[in-house]
């Protein structure tokens, strides 16, 4: 055990492969041999720009934040955990005494420390250490891959449960990328009774389509905002309740404001520029709730259950494998959506070593 493979970002467009020593745990954490390592957004935003918003990449940062992992070696507080046990990350943590995280809301707390995010080192190495209660024992039907998908999973249930979405609910989402299907996913499984969903590819709106999108509706670039509420209203035969932003742009942002039924709520997922031109008269006159999201907190237990139960298929978001060692290929594969790549998965043990037979 002395091979520890591990993919630093040093900088804009300076992703390395190099060696780094193994971790020990700390009484309350786990050493873990990783498994399965999905590319998020993120992490390609800071292979390309070298921030996002104010966090800025500033020495040397390991990649990679949507993973599980098999247990190697438990810390001496550890309880619920064992040698071999097969586990979903939670990447981010909060400090556990500020008024955010004894509230319950440590997707808040100003000490967060989150894999992959300026300063902090992500997952993607051969052995990572984390504290063990941000571990989720998977049951045994449920694969590596699966598990990772549990992150971006997690942003769907937490942006569904902030747009109140339940039995009955019509829900407009705008961006049919990995976020915008996770969130028709949930939102799916939470009782919606209509979804429509919105991109400016029909590629990815097929896969919406497949996995289970009522309606799906292309808007062309620059298309006229007016003609494309009157299209979504047509397709619902009114205005929805909830409309889920998860692609940030403005045009987006926007939309999910003026789409929106009067009393209704419109959820920002997806983050684009700091500051954008919104009709909040039109929210405000029409009291729509407008509603951030910050990743999720307290959600993996309920992502975890989804896709236990067999009911979803988040498996049909994997469009690609990559071993550790092809890193690189596999960044180039997400970043320029080659073959139609929605999630990108690498492999840092042989693909289906933990998987069930
Ligand atoms: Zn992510
Ligand atoms: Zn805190």
């Amino acid at each position: 055990m002395n091979d520890n493979l591990t993919a630093v970002l040093y900088g804009i467009e300076d992703l390395r492969l190099e060696q780094r020593p193994i971790p020990v745990p700390k009484d309350d954490e786990v050493l873990l041999q990783m498994d399965s390592v999905g590319i998020c957004g993120s992490d390609v935003h800071y292979l390309v720009n070298g921030r996002i918003g104010d966090f800025v990449l500033r020495k040397p940062m390991v990649i990679g934040h949507e993973a599980s992992g098999i247990v190697a070696k438990v810390g001496s507080k550890v309880k619920h955990l064992q040698i071999g046990d097969r586990v979903a990350i939670e990447p981010g943590y909060g400090c556990r005494v500020c008024d955010f995280c004894k509230a319950g809301r440590y997707n808040l707390c100003d000490e967060m420390i989150f894999c992959a995010t300026p300063p902090f080192d992500g997952n993607l190495t051969r052995y990572f250490t984390h504290p063990a209660d941000f571990c989720f024992k998977l049951p045994a039907h449920v694969t590596m891959e699966e598990g990772a998908l549990l992150e971006p999973l997690s942003v769907g249930v937490h942006a569904c449960r902030r747009a109140q979405v339940g039995l009955g609910s019509e829900v407009l989402i705008l961006g049919a990328g990995p976020i915008g299907l996770v969130t028709l996913i949930t939102a799916k499984s939470m009782g919606a009774s209509k979804i429509v969903i919105t991109d400016l590819l029909q590629s990815r709106l097929d896969v919406a389509k497949e996995l289970g999108a009522d309606e799906t509706l292309v808007v062309e670039r620059g298309a006229s905002e007016t003609e494309v509420v009157k299209q979504i209203h047509a397709l619902f035969g009114g205005a929805p309740d909830k409309t889920i932003d998860c692609s940030g742009a403005e045009a987006t942002s926007r939309l999910s404001i003026l789409a929106t039924r009067s009393g209704g709520c419109a959820v920002m997922v997806g983050m684009g520029a700091p500051e954008v031109k919104l009709p909040l008269v039109n929210a405000l006159a029409r009291e729509v709730d407008i509603r951030g999201v910050f990743r999720y907190c307290n959600d993996y237990p309920a992502a975890l259950s989804l896709v236990a139960s067999g009911k979803i298929n988040v498996k049909r978001l994997i469009t690609h494998h990559f071993n550790i060692e092809e890193t690189l290929d596999a960044f180039n594969t997400s970043r320029h959506g080659l073959g139609g790549a929605i999630k990108v998965m690498i492999h840092v043990q042989p693909k289906d070593t933990n998987n069930p037979k």
